[in-house]
Order: structure tokens, then C-alpha cells, then sequence
């Protein structure tokens, strides 16, 4: 079908939907909604619920049972979604985006686009990023830092908080915080004292609790820290006073590290999360597991983009993290250390690609199934927002996606979503096209 009639054809089909997500004030559907699943995954079990009947109403979820006795009971004007040909599942979760992030691919990139573009622009990049993330299936996001937009994802949360874009629940980092000097941009300078930063710049630990508190008071849902950068930055000192004042203020910390004495220090610091972790040994894993940290690998961009490295010394970079994860991952496994999904995406391509982490999760050897429950259940532990999604379960938020296949026999399936509802509101239904 040609693009313009696929348009007016998806268009007029979402009109005639009274619970299409209509960019508005406030939205919130107004008619309750019946799902008929040909299957939908109890991502708890693992197992299939054939023929299922799945009610919201509102924005959350009412009843699930078999369809046909919820239908039989379903008040008059409630509108029925028919994916009986479909595999449901609950929204996705990602736990470390970048939607402000358009970094250009090309030298000094970072510094360009920090020198180019407003925070205003950002934040308008950030709601195109949002809607792509959200039409390829996730419903809920955790961004771990803005890359220098200022409070820009603080606005793009509320923004769609209040329906006037379409993007995924989200929690924000804000500006994060990093060791001065120690963090992107690199190479601008010393003249231009003033040139933005891709993150908070600290030095101290009076400087660190400054900057905790700033940025709740602006509206961080959490705070991020980089505990390295090639080598370890923050000392154990400095994080500790982020994670106390975080914690009083009940929010939690990711840190990111890349190298095992980094690691080491955010979790003696008491972080709620370690995000990349490519440099963990046996050691820190137990470590983790004994502290009750979330590993958040972010394998993905190294699986997808190995074999198209820039140079040789990148390409080997790239194989021995993936190598490693190869290791670490049953080592996790065996240890129970919680791993939760997030794809790290920072460039406009990657933006909605977000589903290559679970598939690369798998291809590095976690079951399919555990995958999905590192975007779903345990991702939403780690945002503690588990009673709200993760799961298809009466209560929660009614975060719905569908897909043609069998994602258990094929987790490429998730890279093709093609229903997407957030709060009771169809974001997006191809099953409509024929
Ligand atoms: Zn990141």
C-alpha cells in the first residue's frame, strides 16, 4: 500500500477508535476496552493464557479471564480490540535510554552537539525519540541522564504525563553527576569555561550532596553517577554522600562503570544499580548479588554493531565485552543476580531500536523468557515501580503489546511490535492494515 493511503487508511481507523492516544491534555481513555489475545504471556510463569479476555478500564486493568465470559458481561459501549491472531504481552521496560541523546556520528560529535543545538531543541528531539521508543513497544522508560539538555527530560516527562506528547512513562536522571573534568565533552577549550557539560561536574563530597539536591529539587526521579570513565573517577567518598542524600530523598542510584575497581566503589557506595558492568569478575557479581544490585548490561550496541567497528582497536574492544558478557551471564544466573534491560541508545537511528538488547541478552545467554522478565518484571522492580507494569495482572497500568509470533521460539519478534497501548490508549495498531 502506498505510504499517503496507509496513512489516511491508519488514520481513519484511529478516529473511529475512541481510545486512540490523540495527543491532549490529560489524556486518559474514556471508555472501558476489551482486548481479545489469541494468547498473552504471563511473562511470572513463562506460560501462554490461550483465548484471553483482558478488560481495562481507565488507564489500568480491570479483569483478565477467558474472553468469551468477559465479553459475555462487558458493559454496553466498552470497545472491543481483536488480536486473537496475536501474541500479547505486557509493555516493555527499558531501563537505560538517553532520549535527549542525538549524538552526531562523526569526530568531536558530542562537543557539536552541545554546541549546535538549545535545550529547547533537545527537548523537541527527545519527544520524537519518546514516540519512537513507545511505538516499539516500550511503555515505560528509565533515562539515565539528558547528555547536557539541562531539565529538558524533566519537561519531556511531564509533557507526557499530561498527554500533550506521546512518549513512555518515564523516570529521569536529570543531569547526572561526574568527577570534573572526568566526563563528556572532551577537548574543548580551556578558554570557554562557560561551554555546557554533559553532566553535573563535581568535586568533593559537598559538591556531590549540592548536586543530589539540585537535581531533585528539579525533579529527578533518580540520580546517576559515573563511577569511571576508562578508569575510576568518583571516589567511594563522593558517591557514598550521593547515595545518602538519593536515598533520604527515596530515590535510587545507577551508576555507571565500565571497569572493576569502578564497580567496586559504586557498589561499596551503596548504589542501587550497576549500568554497562563490563569489567565484573566473578568477584563483583557476588558482590552484587550480596548488596542487592541490579545489573543493567546494555550489551546491545557491541552485538549490533561488532563487525561495523570504526577501527581495529574498536573492534577488539567490542569482541572481548561481548566475550565477557558471554562469561558473566550464567555467572549471574547462577549466582541470581538481577539483570534488567536497557539498550543505551544515543544516536536519532537507535532510538526505537531498543528490542536488539533482548535479543542480544539472548544470543549471550539468557533464556528468552528471562529476557523478557529483564524488560518487564525486573525491570520494573528496579524502578520500584512493580506494582504498576512489568506484568499483565488486574491493577496495573494497561501497558499492552502484541506481536505476530511466538517470541518464546523466536525473540525477534519483539523487534517487530505491532500493537502498542499505553494507559488504556492504542499508540499504535497494525493489525488493522491488511
Ligand atoms: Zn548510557
Amino acid at each position: 500500500m502506498p505510504r499517503k493511503i496507509f496513512l489516511l487508511a491508519l488514520k481513519s481507523l484511529l478516529i473511529c477508535c475512541s481510545v486512540s492516544a490523540q495527543a491532549r491534555p490529560d489524556a486518559k481513555p474514556s471508555t472501558d476496552v476489551l482486548i481479545k489475545a489469541g494468547r498473552f504471556l504471563d511473562v511470572r510463569t513463562g506460560n501462554y493464557v490461550e483465548a484471553a479476555g483482558i478488560l481495562i478500564e481507565g488507564d489500568r486493568i480491570k479483569q483478565i479471564g477467558q474472553a468469551i465470559d468477559i465479553e459475555a458481561h462487558t458493559p454496553k459501549g466498552t470497545v472491543v480490540i481483536d488480536l486473537s491472531r496475536a501474541t500479547v504481552l505486557p509493555g516493555l521496560v527499558d531501563c537505560h535510554t538517553h532520549l535527549m541523546a542525538r549524538i552526531p556520528d562523526a569526530p568531536n560529535g558530542y562537543i557539536l552537539n552541545l554546541a549546535t543545538k538549545s535545550e529547547a531543541f533537545r527537548a523537541l528531539e527527545g519527544a520524537a525519540d519518546a514516540r519512537a521508543t513507545l511505538e516499539a513497544g516500550f511503555t515505560t522508560v528509565r533515562d539515565v541522564e539528558n547528555e547536557g539538555s539541562g531539565y529538558a527530560d524533566v519537561a519531556l516527562r511531564d509533557a507526557v504525563n499530561q498527554g500533550l506528547v506521546e512518549g513512555p512513562r518515564m523516570q529521569v536522571a536529570t543531569r547526572a553527576i561526574a568527577a570534573l573534568g572526568q566526563y563528556n565533552p572532551f577537548g574543548v577549550s580551556p578558554d570557554l569555561p562557560e561551554f555546557p557539560t554533559g553532566a553535573q561536574m563535581i568535586s568533593g563530597v559537598e559538591e556531590a550532596r549540592r548536586a543530589v539536591r539540585e537535581q531533585i529539587g528539579h525533579g529527578a526521579d533518580l540520580i546517576k553517577v559515573y563511577a569511571d570513565w576508562n578508569y575510576p573517577t568518583l571516589t567511594v567518598e563522593e558517591m557514598s554522600v550521593v547515595v545518602e542524600e538519593a536515598h533520604k530523598a527515596g530515590r535510587k542510584v545507577a551508576a555507571h562503570a565500565t571497569t572493576a575497581e569502578g564497580q567496586r566503589n559504586a557498589i561499596m557506595a551503596g548504589v542501587d544499580s550497576i549500568e554497562h558492568g563490563h569489567g565484573a569478575d566473578r568477584q563483583d557479581l557476588e558482590m552484587m548479588k550480596a548488596k542487592g544490585v541490579y545489573w543493567v548490561p546494555t550489551m546491545g550496541y557491541y552485538f549490533y554493531h561488532v563487525d561495523s567497528a570504526r577501527s581495529p582497536a574498536a573492534h577488539e574492544y567490542m569482541q572481548e565485552v561481548l566475550q565477557r558478557a558471554r562469561q558473566n551471564i550464567p555467572i549471574a544466573r547462577e549466582l541470581g543476580v538481577k539483570i534488567a534491560n536497557g539498550f543505551d541508545p544515543s544516536s536519532a537511528e537507535e532510538h526505537g531500536q531498543n528490542a536488539h538488547e533482548i535479543v542480544a541478552m539472548t544470543k549471550l545467554g539468557l533464556p528468552p523468557i528471562e529476557a523478557i522478565r529483564a524488560a518487564t518484571t525486573s525491570a520494573a522492580e528496579l524502578m520500584g515501580w512493580q506494582d504498576k507494569v512489568g506484568s499483565i495482572e488486574v491493577g496495573k497500568y494497561g501497558d499492552i503489546i502484541a506481536v505476530m509470533g511466538d517470541p518464546l521460539a523466536d525473540i525477534t519478534e519483539l523487534e517487530r511490535v505491532k500493537f502498542v497501548m499505553k494507559g488504556g490508549l492504542v499508540a499504535k495498531n497494525d493489525f488493522t492494515i491488511h
